[in-house]
């Protein structure tokens, strides 16, 4: 595939990663039902591969969001573009995210969604970028930490491609203005 960076994580260190984080929600939420709240569209990938090691009774749920502001830099002002359909008053709410760079959107969301009630509301994201951070955000179950790179694939794209990709690599600038 023509201008594709180097691999970053492999499909096989994703499958092994996403069961252990599954794992660890089984026994953290052990007696719980769980609503997974996956954000459209790049989680839909992690979502569903890691429902499937969850050992629990859950329900799935999706948001669709957009930053407001210029560019590639977020603001950390959101505009829902779809809510949730479940009522999260009193659930034990896992939101799950492809990647997380500023942390600003998230932050915002965990806001935004907390003043809805939730019995508990935690993060799960596949990536972060923890050197481009720039608010505390707590995200208690990290896949892999990447550097400061544009990544796409398992579920994260660029111009809307590279989403079927099955392990996350960096892009690199020539395939970018493809
Ligand atoms: P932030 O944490 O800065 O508010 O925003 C996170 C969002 O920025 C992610 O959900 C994703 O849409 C986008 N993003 C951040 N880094 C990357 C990256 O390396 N590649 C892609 N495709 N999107 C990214
Ligand atoms: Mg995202
Ligand atoms: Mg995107």
């Amino acid at each position: 595939m023509l201008g594709m960076g180097e691999v970053l994580v492999g499909s096989e260190e994703i499958r092994e990663k996403v069961r252990e984080m599954g794992e660890r929600i089984t026994e953290d939420y052990a007696g719980e039902r769980l609503l997974l709240v996956g954000i459209l569209r790049g989680a839909v990938v992690v979502l569903s591969d890691l429902m499937r090691c969850v050992e629990l009774p859950c329900d799935i749920d999706f948001m669709d969001i957009s930053s407001y502001g210029s560019g590639t830099s977020s603001s950390g002002v959101v505009r829902i573009l779809k809510d949730l359909e479940e009522d999260v008053a009193g659930r034990h709410v896992l939101i799950v995210e492809d990647i997380i760079d500023t942390g600003l959107t998230l932050s915002y969301l965990k806001r935004s969604l907390l003043a809805r009630k939730p019995a508990s509301l935690e993060i799960c994201t596949l990536l972060t970028k923890p050197s481009r951070r720039q608010v505390d955000l707590e995200i208690k179950y990290v896949g892999f930490e990447v550097p400061d790179v544009f990544v796409v694939g398992y579920g994260i794209d660029y111009a809307g491609s590279y989403r079927n990709l099955p392990e996350i690599r960096a892009l690199e600038p020539e395939a970018a203005r493809a």
